[in-house]
């Protein structure tokens, strides 16, 4: 079984909530989407997606990943989807980094290598725990009582996970905005429920320490990424009451290591197409198993291709670790592909077709951009 056609395509997604707002003024309103395809010799074809968020939210952007796929592809053609561990060995040998654009490469790999065996990727991963994964919300930044109306709305669709954006600039509010619109969106916890407030590495040390001190006590809720350098991270970790879970610095082993050796962090935010696909992902899974960290499994944005993959690692992180998967697909208007998965009370699992599940509607995707191979 080889690898004997790529094509690439670009679709854009728009945001479904109007306008994504996040620390530092960062705005959003839609999302450039690459999408791969592979088609074996012996006609098993596998999807995988690539959607930054953005190109101000991590290094890495749309464009760049177009050039990374076209710097990699020809270079599947002709080798084993099924190997996927050689393939990412492959893929980082020729391009350093650009963990976004290995990464619609590589989750194509797993689906195909499903697909090939008959089975869910999860099942491939080790296996689906069959407990249903807790869907978490992105209540995009903004006016506190708006924000907790978002929340009661997620709530009322089945999400018992919240991440709350923060990371409010001075001149728009600062830490006092920030500790209202966290006060204002626990406002109506429920039990069970899990709430993450999500700086996505827009606070410093001391905008987070004076956020923290007009925070009412007794609040139950875990700070994400409250800083953008490790050396602040750590600053604050040593003076912070509340959990801290990393996302945007954790991208490489190398880190989520780091986290576990000098205890920077209770929890990461795995995001596939930061870790570079589901190869290094399950790697992530297990470094957090180890180490006793909670993981939520998601993405930076994308459609259906991407909550599918979402869908299939997050199945297979045993449920003590497991605080939440982001169903992105829900955050862009544009539907790619039908997808199996069952709903069930308190969360979502994957539907047990092989690999991620998907049935992708080429119509939406229009032609490829660009092909590689026969
Ligand atoms: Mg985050």
């Amino acid at each position: 079984m080889k690898i004997s056609l790529i094509d690439l395509y670009n679709v854009e997604l728009p945001y479904s909530g109007g306008v994504y707002h996040l620390s530092g003024g960062r705005t959003y309103e839609s999302f450039d989407a690459s999408i791969v395809r592979i088609t074996c010799d012996d006609g098993t074809e596998g999807w995988g997606e690539s959607t930054p968020f953005g190109s101000t939210y991590i290094a890495a952007h749309s464009l760049g990943t177009r050039a990374g796929i076209a710097e990699l592809a020809p270079a599947l053609l002709g080798r084993d989807p099924r190997q996927t561990d050689r393939i990412a060995d492959l893929m980082d040998s020729i391009l350093i980094g650009h963990n976004h654009a290995k990464t619609a490469l590589d989750v194509a790999c797993w689906d195909a290598f499903g697909k090939s065996v008959g089975l869910p990727v999860c099942e491939l991963l080790g296996g689906s725990t069959d407990v249903p994964l807790p869907m978490i919300s992105s209540i995009h930044a903004g006016d506190p009582e708006e924000m907790r109306a978002r929340v009661a709305d997620h709530r009322a669709r089945g999400y018992l996970g919240h991440s709350i954006k923060i990371g409010s600039l001075d001149r728009e509010g600062g830490p006092a905005l920030d500790a209202e619109r966290i006060t204002a969106c626990l406002a109506d916890r429920r039990p069970g429920e899990f709430f993450l407030a999500d700086a996505n590495g827009g606070m410093l040390p001391e905008t987070a320490l004076r956020m923290i001190q007009m925070l009412p006590s007794g609040l139950d809720f875990a700070i994400e990424a409250p800083c953008a350098t490790w050396r602040e991270t750590k600053s604050l970790r040593r003076r912070c009451p509340y959990p801290i879970v990393i996302d945007e610095l954790a991208q490489l082993d190398a880190d989520i290591a780091l986290i576990a050796a000098e205890d920077i962090a209770d929890g990461i935010g795995l995001k596939i197409s930061k870790a570079g696909g589901l190869t290094p992902g399950r790697r992530h899974r297990d470094i957090c198993r180890a180490a006793g960290l909670t993981v939520s499994v998601q993405d930076t944005v994308g459609s259906s291709i991407a909550f599918a993959a979402i869908l299939q690692l997050g199945a297979t992180v045993p449920e003590r670790l497991l605080r939440s998967v982001l169903n992105c697909e829900d955050m862009v208007t544009l539907k790619t592909a039908q997808l199996d998965l069952q709903r069930i009370e308190g969360g979502v699992l994957p539907g047990g077709s092989p690999g991620l599940g998907i049935t992708v509607d080429e119509d939406v995707l229009g032609d490829p951009d660009m092909t590689w191979g026969d």
